[in-house]
């Protein structure tokens, strides 16, 4: 059992909850819906780790290589996604250390976004016109693989102070064309909901900025998060954007499906934004089957993201050409609310840039020929 429902709703009875693994089995039902236990009962060492799977060699020496760079940190219930015995299970790809995260190239850089370029105070990135990101905590309840911001995330050295969030705050209210502010991390709902709440209210009350977004990724690794006080709090301040992160249909449970719902009836637009991994979602049939589950649990794909060229997550990048594939086998195959942009996000702090699959077959003065998703030819003649 999820969370308690009081309408019916058949689109529910098609999302499970993750069978609990053996040590977690008489664990009551309040403790294990309970976000608080499930952060206290993280994984972080490879003693409990073993306790919930067949832990290999590989996954022993890279963990001992790697965790004074970057954390292990999973939540039970994340951890109940996980297959115990297969070493490339995408839930366990995306949380467990491998060899490839020590493996680090030239090419790779540590800030490949450039987002400390763009900082004018420690807290903000601002990049576009119209828009900042806004760093408001360094925590997540699972710290994933292939993080961007391996550079930040998880060093408490370098969390975010409350002298910070003033300074950044600060910047929004004296910056009046700022309309949309991006609130991040870490992942901001790893703040109490009273320091959210403060955020959310500063920004509301300032007369330039129409809408927010919080970037979480909770709904994935920790769903037991979205209380109804939380839901409660969160819809005084509409319109407010959730961008969230779902990457394999494993993680379209019954618990995400719970808290996306509680967002959505609060008012909140629901956005995905998936990463491009190798051995994960390499694959359009997996694109597919997980965009159908998020629009059934009332989340618009948005972006599939080419995986940056950040240090020790070069492992998971796939060719430019594999996101190409999955959009083609997307548009015109399934509904346009399943179709996502495929974006690369440049390196050097270009900001994001667009890739389609070529449907302009040519152009000649007023006559422009295209090609459909099943490669049929049309011809548009311009007035
Ligand atoms: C991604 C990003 C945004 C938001 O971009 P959208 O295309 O509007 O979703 C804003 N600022 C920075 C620095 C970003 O990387
Ligand atoms: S939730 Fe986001 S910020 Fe946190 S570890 Fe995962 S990718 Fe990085």
């Amino acid at each position: 059992m999820a969370f308690e429902i009081k309408t019916i709703n058949k689109v529910r009875e098609r999302f499970k909850s993750p069978p609990r693994p053996e040590i977690w089995k008489d664990v009551p039902d309040s403790d294990w819906n309970s976000w608080i236990w499930q952060q206290q009962k993280r994984i972080k060492n490879l003693e409990q780790l073993e306790k919930v799977l067949e832990v290999t060699q590989e996954e022993r020496e890279a963990f001992a290589k790697s965790h004074e760079m970057f954390n292990m940190g999973i939540t039970p219930y994340y951890a109940s996604l996980m297959d115990p015995k297969d070493p490339n299970c995408p839930i366990r790809l995306q949380s467990v250390p491998k060899y490839g995260e020590l493996n680090i190239l030239p090419t790779d850089w540590e800030d490949p976004l450039q987002e400390e370029r763009d900082m004018p105070v420690p807290a903000i990135t601002h990049r576009y016109p119209d828009r900042v990101l806004f760093y408001t905590t360094h925590n997540c309840p699972v710290y994933c693989r292939h993080c961007t911001r391996k550079r930040k995330v998880a060093d408490p050295s370098s969390s975010t102070a409350n002298k910070q969030l003033e300074d950044g705050l600060a910047y929004i209210e004296a910056h009046k064309e700022v309309r949309d502010v991006v609130i991040s991390g870490g992942d901001p709902l790893s703040n109490s909901d009273d320091r959210l709440e403060y955020i959310l209210s500063r920004l509301r009350a300032m007369d330039h900025i129409e809408v927010f977004r919080i970037g979480t990724r909770n709904l994935v690794t920790l769903p037991q998060r979205i209380t109804d006080i939380f839901a409660d709090m969160v819809k005084k301040y509409k319109p407010v954007f959730i961008h969230t992160h779902f990457n394999h249909p494993k993680e379209c449970t019954l618990e995400a499906f719970d808290a996306c719902a509680k967002l959505a009836d609060a008012g909140c637009m629901i956005n995905n934004q998936m990463v491009l991994l190798k051995g994960v979602n390499d694959d359009w049939r997996i694109v597919k089957e997980l965009n159908h589950k998020l629009l059934m649990m009332r989340v618009r794909p948005y972006y599939i993201f080419q995986c940056d060229m950040s240090q020790g997550i070069s492992h998971f990048r796939t060719p430019i050409e594999k996101g190409l594939e999955i959009i083609e086998n997307l548009r015109g195959w399934t509904s346009g609310m399943a179709v996502p942009h495929f974006v690369i996000d440049a390196p050097g702090g270009g900001g994001k840039i667009p890739l389609l699959p070529d449907y302009l077959v040519k152009h000649e003065g007023k006559k422009w020929t295209l090609r459909n998703f099943r490669k049929q030819q049309f011809e548009y003649i311009e007035p």
